[in-house]
């Protein structure tokens, strides 16, 4: 169809995510699909059952802007058992359409022309598009070595008076790593005294292994009061397409998001909010995740142990890393594509996540799959050599 002459893009040199490409090829090659994060199974029957029953009882109008209160007391619970922090119900909890909107809610509502924001390589790829819509300036800083370690030196070297907000994952997408608390408290103490605004996208929080545990924004004073920690009950229910999270910060913060959240969607799907707030009851169905997803990385990484893959187990999210440096040295872009049309199987190359696409070699694989996916998976990767 015909169309204007000139389109000024806001994202000209935005490519369209690996996630969906890799996916997108996977389907066409009927190949395993270890790649984009989600997974294969289904989630609990009695979840579903509650969307249904909140439909039927006629909760199909909108919500209140920060979601309902049944829901917001529960993730108040939540975080107050886990973390020790009590957030206000009434002020500093919004109910989102899953992290990513959360996560464009903080940036938007924060990042003025010509801020800084400091972005931890890899990174989840909606962050710096986010950040360029509103005019904001990515700093990306690489996470050290193949394990990405936290180091920081060069963080404290980029905050300036420009810095408007730093942004941190954890547990970490792509690097499967877990930040510990001497870590966490060391970023207490390089933003104690600054107006920097902390992200904290928190989406694999319940997803941790061995003695791994997760230390949330929310229980460092110094950290949760400039914090926006963003949450995913896709993530942590097994129903990413039901795109639904949240987010939580100080009153004042939460008021400015609200401004947005208005005049975005205003509110998010009622009926999955009433079925969230009940099912957020039993905390085991969230407290049991890192059991339930450890035994998942430990049948992959064993089915796979005879491989030409090298690996450190995955501390935390549901994705393996595997370096292929011994089977060949090709650019990991062009390494996962062959493994689809070649062998069948999807992955997701690291280097797209990284600063100046530097390139470890490494692939990603999700675990978040039957059994029976991981089975055939492993005897695709053991013919690769
Ligand atoms: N952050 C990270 C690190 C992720 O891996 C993802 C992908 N799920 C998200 C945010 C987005 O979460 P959601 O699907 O709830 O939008
Ligand atoms: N977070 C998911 C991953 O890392 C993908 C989310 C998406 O496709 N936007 O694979």
């Amino acid at each position: 169809m015909a169309t204007v002459n000139h389109i000024f893009s806001k994202l000209p040199k935005h490519k369209t995510s690996i996630f969906s490409v890799m996916s997108k090829m996977a389907f066409e090659h009927d190949a395993v699909n270890l790649s984009q994060g989600y997974p294969n199974f289904e989630t609990d029957q009695r979840l579903k059952d509650l969307v249904a029953k909140a439909m039927n009882e006629g909760y199909n109008q909108y919500a209140p802007l920060a979601g309902i209160a049944p829901l917001r007391e529960q993730i108040v619970k939540k975080i107050e058992s886990l973390h020790g922090e009590k957030y206000d119900k009434d002020s500093e909890i919004t109910v989102t359409n899953g992290a990513t909107q959360a996560l464009f809610l903080a940036i938007t509502a924060f990042v003025n022309p010509g801020d800084e924001v400091i972005v931890l390589k890899p990174a989840y790829d909606s962050y710096e598009p986010a950040i360029e819509l509103n005019g904001g300036v990515p700093v990306p800083v690489q996470l050290k070595g193949k394990n990405y370690d936290l180091d920081f030196e060069e963080i404290k070297q980029k905050i300036n008076g420009k810095t408007r907000m730093i942004i941190i994952n954890t547990p970490h997408n792509p690097g499967g790593n877990v930040f510990s608390k001497a870590k966490m408290q060391q970023l207490e103490q390089l933003l104690e005294g600054t107006d920097v605004i902390l992200l904290s996208d928190e989406v694999y929080e319940h997803i941790v292994f061995d003695d791994a545990k997760h230390y949330s924004a929310s229980a460092f004073p110094e950290l949760s009061k400039r914090a926006i920690v963003c949450a995913s009950f896709g993530k942590t229910f097994h129903n990413t397409g039901w795109k639904m999270g949240y987010c939580v910060a100080p009153e004042k913060l939460m008021a400015e998001i609200w401004k947005v959240m208005e005049v975005n969607v205003f509110c998010v799907h009622h009926p999955t909010q009433r079925a969230f707030a009940e099912y957020l009851k039993t905390p085991e169905h969230y407290l049991e995740l890192g059991k339930f997803y450890q035994e998942k990385r430990d049948k992959f990484l064993d089915l796979i142990k005879d491989t030409a893959f090298k690996f450190e187990p995955a501390k935390g999210t549901y994705f393996q890393l595997l370096d292929y440096s011994e089977i060949t040295n090709e650019p990991d872009v062009d390494f996962s594509s062959r493994l689809i049309t070649e062998y069948g199987i999807a992955s997701i190359p690291v280097s797209v996540f990284n600063k100046d696409n530097v390139d470890h070699r490494q692939l990603r694989f999700c675990f978040a799959k039957t059994d029976e996916t991981l089975v055939r998976a492993a005897e695709i990767l053991k013919k690769v050599k």
